[in-house]
């Protein structure tokens, strides 16, 4: 199955060929993120010598418009346009290096949860709740 991401704000494709790029931002350091396309894929690739710190908080941007991409509706998460089979839905991914949290969403349902750490995330009034503290 092919996902194709894109950017929620330009509508950019994000997903050129077998990645997802985005740019990241951690502790000061700004370099491109390719993420695997498959929903529960957890392969990443950072340029040489970055350090992925388990459980540092990430932001990712847009690399066309510089739109920060973390979700409205919950501050760990960032959220991406994802079209499979011609379908738009929103994907959800924690910001969190090391966490393992997808979601693929509607404007009505939550779709699919992947990952080992989506239970920490809970539906509340239609938004995904983080419950770790
Ligand atoms: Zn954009």
């Amino acid at each position: 199955m092919i996902h194709v991401y894109a950017c929620p704000k330009c509508q950019s494709i994000l997903s050129p060929g077998e990645r997802i790029v985005l740019v990241g931002s951690s502790g000061g350091e700004r370099v491109l993120v390719a993420f695997h396309p498959q929903p529960g894929n957890y392969e990443v690739w950072v340029p040489p010598g970055v350090e992925l710190k388990q459980g540092a908080l990430w932001s990712f941007f847009c690399p066309l418009c510089c739109t920060d991409l973390r979700s409205p509706d919950n501050d760990k998460l960032c959220a991406l346009e994802v079209i499979t089979n011609d379908r738009p839905r929103q994907a959800l991914f924690s910001r969190i290096a090391g966490e393992q949290a997808t979601f693929i969403v509607t404007p009505t349902a939550i779709e699919h949860r992947h990952g080992p750490d989506a239970d920490l995330y809970v539906e509340q009034e239609m938004q995904l709740k983080y419950i770790r503290y």
